[in-house]
């Protein structure tokens, strides 16, 4: 028999080590307290309701899902050892520090006599496949995409046949509470791969046309909202990308062009998924080099703004109120208010990164990290320090009637949108009496933004 090891493949459609690896499998799924400090509630909730849907795919195919709780390497040779189990698969995770326990499980099941065998599953070509010509990784997110695209996938993997233990495990799932975690006070999308299809189909079927078009308008909502079943796996990334180029080769003009448009963003999470690979230690460090630290300013008190929403600048008050509600914020406004913390305020990055993991339903180390650092000037293929987003301009622009600020800052509702937009230029009187309980604009952006590239050329050893 054979112990297949979830970690983000929560699911028995489309994965790869589930699939490929010798022998029947049963699954299991170890909470690892080391893994656990680093999650938080949002992540925790949608994990829990996607492995009570896993535990019911295995039973209902005569199968079991284990769920433990200890240190993997420990309990996968206990298991191994109850069970007269030979292998024990899994698929790879690309970060530093998966890498590393992955390491050390393998080290204690082949000790214990038990073949470890390792997939790669999360992306569709795995790190060390996609190179410039002379074998290095891409720097450049272009050049990537367009090998990533032309070279062909495999098709999804089907379910395999599951062993049969004859028995339920006894251990139940554990509860948010149990595992140290007070529920989420955001709401948390369902988690299965029932849900992650409902998804990937109703999107194929109607906003993959308007993506081009619309993906950048928050208020339209148009996106896929796959993000936090492509973290979890809940759905593989063969079926997902399956489905895209069916719809993609049933379109022609404008319509095959978004759907092409979408199928570059989840290159972009393979290009991100490749650069953590590379390099583990962007986690912590810049990807760039600069010739001396970034000297951030850091104030306390404006990370504190910025995290509650209460900076007076409207697009970025009404994302961070969106986090808080939905675990979720739209990809524009991501790169609004990341911008907003690194050069308005002159935060550095890490600050954002932490409250990202702490609130997004979707946290992923490698997209976000990537997603910090291109905002931040401080990435691969990043944002050019001295292109520094107008928060204002960003918002009027894609917030023309100030629709998703209204959702998000009840203060702001029913406030006219040329007022929302001019909320910078605003007199304390007139921002009295269009909305009396909305903060003013902490700092002046066209200073800020000379601050920012004299902190951008210092650090890269220019003139004062
Ligand atoms: C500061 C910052 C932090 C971010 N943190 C995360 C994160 O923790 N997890 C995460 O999945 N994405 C992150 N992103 C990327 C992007 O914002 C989200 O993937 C996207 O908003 C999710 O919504 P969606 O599924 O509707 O996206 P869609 O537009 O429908 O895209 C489909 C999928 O493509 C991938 N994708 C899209 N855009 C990007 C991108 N720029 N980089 C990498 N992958 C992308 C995601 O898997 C996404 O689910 C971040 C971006 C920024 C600027």
């Amino acid at each position: 028999m054979r112990l297949h090891w979830h970690r983000r493949d929560l699911r028995v459609a489309d994965n790869v080590g589930l699939a490929d690896a010798p022998d029947e499998p049963v699954g299991v799924f170890v909470f690892d307290d080391d893994v656990l400090a680093h999650a938080a509630a949002p992540r925790v909730a949608f994990m829990l309701d996607a492995l009570a849907s896993l535990r019911a795919a295995y039973r209902e195919r005569g199968s079991e899902l284990f769920v433990r709780h200890g240190d993997p390497a420990a309990v996968l040779v206990e298991l191994a050892d109850g069970h007269d189990v030979e292998y024990v698969s899994w698929n790879r995770d690309y970060s530093g520090l998966a890498r590393q326990r992955d390491d050390r499980v393998a080290a204690a099941l082949s000790e214990a006599g038990v073949t470890p065998q390792r997939f790669h599953d999360a992306i569709c070509h795995p790190p060390g496949s996609i190179t410039t010509n002379a074998g290095d990784p891409y720097k450049v997110y272009t050049y990537f995409w367009k090998t990533w695209r032309d070279r062909e996938k495999d098709d999804p993997r089907p379910v395999p046949e599951l062993a049969s233990v004859g028995t339920t495990d006894d251990e139940p799932l554990p509860d948010l509470e149990a595992l140290g975690f007070d529920p989420p006070t955001a709401s948390i999308p369902p988690a299965s791969t029932a849900a992650a299809r409902d998804r990937l189909e109703a999107f194929l079927d109607g906003d993959v046309y308007e993506y081009a078009d619309r993906r950048d308008y928050p208020a339209d909502d148009c996106t896929s909202r796959l993000s936090p079943h492509l973290k979890f796996g809940t759905v593989g990334v063969r079926e997902v990308d399956q489905g895209v180029r069916a719809v993609r080769d049933g379109a022609a003009g404008d319509d095959r062009e978004s759907v092409v448009e979408f199928r570059s963003q989840l290159a972009w999470r393979a290009f991100y998924a490749h650069v953590l690979h590379y390099n583990p230690e962007v986690v912590t460090e810049n990807y760039a080099d600069f010739e001396h630290d970034i000297e951030w300013a850091d104030d306390p008190a404006h990370v504190e703004a910025w995290k509650r929403g209460e900076t007076g600048y409207p697009i970025v008050d009404a994302g961070m109120a969106q986090l808080r509600a939905e675990a979720y914020m739209h990809n524009r406004v991501r790169m609004i208010v990341a911008s907003f913390l690194t050069k308005d305020l002159l935060c550095d990055w890490r600050h954002g990164y932490a409250h990202f993991r702490e609130y997004l339903v979707d946290h992923d180390t490698a997209n976000d990290n990537g997603g910090w650092q291109w905002a931040a000037s401080t990435g691969t293929d990043a944002q050019p320090y001295f292109r520094v987003f107008n928060p204002m301009t960003q918002g009027e622009r894609y917030d023309p009637d100030a629709k998703y600020i209204a959702e998000h800052v009840p203060e702001l509702r029913g406030v006219a949108p040329e007022v929302v937009h001019g909320w910078d230029e605003c007199s304390p009187t007139q921002r009295r009496n269009a909305a009396p309980e909305y903060p003013e604009p902490i700092v002046d952006h066209a200073e800020r933004r000379e601050r920012a590239l004299a902190m951008f050329e210092r650090a890269r050893g220019g003139a004062e």
